[in-house]
């Protein structure tokens, strides 16, 4: 059955998705979505509720800002002690706490972070004051590289000199191969929407033959993720394992070549550290030395060190499905939206913050 744009809210056509789930799925099941907007939406639409007892649904390593590590977070605080600079990042990055302090303490004492809505934003930032030096925190998957990437390009091209990015951007296939090679046993996997806008179908496929694990890249109405379940359990229930697309009206199988150029062009594969995750061979992007002017670690001499998540914090551990959050001892004790211990419960995305806010399972 296929969905269409008015579709997506019809109680109808989530019921028969439910009963086609229930039927195919006798047997209990986990799996996970890699990506945050899809957990909040999850949680938003209550489909937990309508599933099958025998469906576990897991949260994965689908939230930039909660996947950022301890150390990255610890650097970006050092560039907000730089002198003559000004800090510009999203909105959610600048309460997450870093081993001593957080980019939101750094504002208060006098530090000069600004929260962007765009890269775009914080270039102009650049050209309004020649006099600073102005550092974009780049955090984010393939959906938001390329715009990172050509805010670059725009500034090599003006020769802008005061212009900076902190790249600790990630990519989400190679997080899955992390995943499969875990001990978690995942039974399928529903793939990001955004990110596969940009990267398409078939970047998953070499993950897909050496794993032959069920894969659905799923869209972000309740429609969407029941389709993308539904097309799960059908799987694993028929024992043939596929790469699907439930998404097709945004996700195409190459998806959007000209900005992966883009991407390529600005920046290179490099190794990257994952909260929860330890460091992933070839999962993250560094700029290339063609652009190494605009490199806030070149420049600014910024040194990115291994860090322990903080005490207590769980966030590893729900980023990679092992736990949830109400089994963190610190969730709504000690840690809540006003007073985050960790990312998970900051970021809008974050599994943590979805439970808290939507009242998920205790
Ligand atoms: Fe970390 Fe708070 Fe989530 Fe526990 S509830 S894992 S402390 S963010």
């Amino acid at each position: 059955m296929g969905i269409n744009s008015n579709d997506f809210h019809d109680p109808k056509i989530a019921r028969h998705l439910v009963q086609r789930i229930s039927s195919a799925c006798r047997k209990p099941v986990r799996f996970m979505e890699v990506c945050g907007t899809h957990t909040v939406s999850i949680f938003r639409s209550g489909i937990r509720s309508l599933l099958p007892e025998t469906i576990s649904l897991l949260s994965g390593p689908g939230c930039p800002v909660c996947v950022t590590a301890q150390g990255e977070i610890d650097a970006f605080i050092a560039l907000a002690r730089q002198p003559d600079t000004i800090v510009a990042t999203f909105g959610d990055l600048i309460r997450v706490p870093g081993s001593g302090s957080s980019l939101q303490r750094e504002k208060a004492e006098g530090a000069d972070v600004r929260i962007v809505y765009s890269t775009f934003d914080a270039v102009n930032l650049a050209r309004q004051n020649p006099d600073k030096r102005v550092v974009f925190l780049g955090v984010g998957f393939e959906t938001t590289a390329p715009t990172v990437a050509a805010a670059i390009l725009a500034a090599h091209q003006e020769g802008l000199n005061n212009f900076f990015v902190m790249s600790a951007h990630k990519t989400v296939p190679p997080a899955l191969e992390a995943l499969a090679a875990g001990e978690l046993n995942i039974d399928g996997f529903l793939l990001p929407g955004h990110v596969s806008v940009i990267i398409g179908v078939e970047a998953y496929r070499p993950f897909f033959d050496a794993h032959r694990v069920p894969c659905v890249v799923a869209g972000f109405e309740p429609s969407d993720l029941l389709q993308s379940i539904a097309m799960l359990t059908d799987q694993v229930a028929s024992g043939r394992p596929a790469l699907e697309n439930a998404y097709p009206r945004a996700v195409s199988d190459a998806g959007n070549p000209k900005a992966v150029a883009v991407m390529n062009e600005v920046f290179a594969v490099a190794d990257a550290d994952w909260r929860g995750l330890g460091t992933i061979s070839a999962s993250g992007l560094e700029i290339r030395e063609t652009y190494a002017a605009f490199d806030a670690v070149r420049a600014f001499d910024i040194r990115v060190a291994a860090k322990p998540e903080p005490k207590g914090c769980a966030c590893g551990e729900i980023l990679t499905g092992v736990k949830i959050p109400p089994q963190c001892p610190l969730y709504k004790t000690v840690c809540n939206p006003m007073a985050p211990v960790g990312p998970c419960m900051v970021s809008s995305e974050g599994t943590c913050a979805a439970y808290y806010r939507y009242h998920g399972e205790e």
